[in-house]
């Protein structure tokens, strides 16, 4: 469809480490890379000055469509996360209505987003108590995984899932192969902090994050890698905020369980002095942590221990993100579009080379979700989802700037090393200079495990 294409004169971050060199398209595939490719006929687009790394996968994003485009939506969502770098979202079971709970409810979020989302998509189901019997349809569907919480999701429909249900569900999964991804969080601590604080009349920030503290989450990792364990599924934690936490995943790797975890930029850009200043803006759950926890979780992610780095884009209506309840604003944050970016400008400073930022961003979470070898990765074979990026350029983010439905991000006014210049989703440029361009081209991608 593209034909020919060369991308000549990059810094090409593949195999851990970067090279001079060009990469050859043939009709949105990588057909060659090597030093100065001959063009002859081809199409050439000049990387010159800039690193070429794998088009980001961000497998944890709320676009909320069918049922909540006031919130989001595929195109905008897609859009923005185009725009800063990326060509795979895994799109979450909620908050979407009707929540992606069966067969029926993922054929209808795919027949939307086949048509409108910018770039390419997988898809979650989800476990609630009730629709454990519904697994085996998802996983027919092709979904990259089944995602339940174990504590309130913030939403009365989409009920947090009891231990029960979690051993119900990772038995299933297990059977099947399938990602069993869990929100950790204790219900009882949160649940009970948080009635015991409302009590007292305690609405401000420092009650909400008192009322979510570490111990909560490393308690619900702690019993899912044991349910995990018991059962042999293959085992997810989503947006873990703490490096406690993250460890007890590392660990419980190390000895062999099939279990990894995710974190956010925020959880690694921001802490809690932060949000006092921020405010609802920077409001999720589990909550940005303080500064010696978030020392502890670059730690761990310098170290390995956690093998993805992705957004948790979850916004909502600024109305749902005013008031003096700290409690009742939505917990969600809008970062889609900066998920490189903020690695690209607070990873260097800890440790973390551009391969491995590549890794974190891209090869990792498509290797974890079935994706690779398609997707996260620039090789031969692989489908040309190439981000072009200056890594030395400076940007102060500007609302104006963003691509989301809703003009708002915590990363509004914040300093960032490194920019997008351009995607290229299947080898069509797909973003240029902070604008999508172009028609929506995404097409859904099923686990490469999926018979
Ligand atoms: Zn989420």
């Amino acid at each position: 469809m593209t034909g020919r294409q060369v991308v000549r004169g990059g810094l090409v971050v593949r195999d851990g480490s970067v090279w001079r060199e060009d990469i050859e398209i043939q009709d949105g595939i990588i057909s060659a890379i090597g030093q100065d490719l001959h063009a002859g006929s081809a199409t050439a687009i000049d990387a010159s000055g800039l690193h070429v790394f794998p088009g980001a996968v961000d497998t944890h994003v709320h676009f909320n469509e069918p049922g909540r485009t006031d919130w989001e939506g595929l195109s905008t969502g897609s859009r923005a996360f185009a725009v800063g770098g990326g060509t795979t979202f895994g799109d979450m079971p909620l908050n979407n209505l009707p929540l992606t709970l069966d067969g029926q409810s993922f054929d209808e979020k795919l027949a939307i987003a086949s048509r409108i989302a910018h770039v390419d998509f997988a898809l979650w189901g989800g476990l609630v108590p009730g629709n454990v019997d519904r697994l085996r349809e998802l996983h027919a569907r092709g979904v990259i995984g089944v995602k339940a919480f174990m504590s309130d999701s913030g939403l009365p429909e989409f009920a947090s899932s009891d231990d029960l249900t979690l051993l119900d569900g990772m038995t299933i999964a297990a059977e099947l192969g399938m990602v069993m991804a869990v929100h950790a969080e204790n219900d009882a601590i949160t649940r009970g902090l948080t009635a015991r604080f409302r009590a007292t009349g305690g609405k401000d920030i420092r009650s909400y994050l008192a009322s979510r503290p570490v111990v909560a989450e490393t308690e619900a990792i702690v019993r899912a890698i044991h349910l995990a364990e018991a059962t042999g599924a293959r085992l997810h934690i989503v947006h873990v905020s703490s490096g406690r936490g993250a460890a007890i995943v590392a660990a419980a790797r190390a000895r062999g369980i099939d279990v990894s975890c995710e974190t956010c930029p925020h959880y690694l850009t921001f802490t809690d002095e932060d949000i006092d200043v921020l405010g609802a803006i920077a409001k999720c759950a589990p909550p940005v942590r303080n500064a010696e926890e978030r020392a502890r979780l670059w730690e761990v992610v310098v170290g390995g221990g956690v093998g993805m780095v992705v957004s948790d884009h979850s916004p909502a209506p600024p109305s749902m993100k005013g008031g003096d309840d700290f409690f009742a604003v939505w917990g969600g944050i809008s970062g889609v579009q900066s998920t490189l970016g903020a690695l690209l400008t607070e990873g260097p400073a800890h440790g973390l080379s551009l391969a491995r930022i590549a890794s974190l961003v891209a090869a990792g979470p498509a290797s974890r979700f079935g994706l690779a070898p398609r997707k996260g990765r620039i090789a031969v074979g692989a489908d040309a989802d190439l981000t072009f990026v200056a890594t030395n350029e400076h940007t102060v983010l500007a609302r104006s700037d963003l691509h989301y439905r809703h003009l708002q991000s915590p990363y509004v006014g914040r300093s960032f090393t490194g920019r997008a210049h351009r995607t290229m989703l299947r080898g069509m440029t797909v973003a240029i200079d902070g604008m999508p361009v172009g028609e929506p081209q995404g097409r859904l991608v099923r686990p490469a495990t999926h018979a």
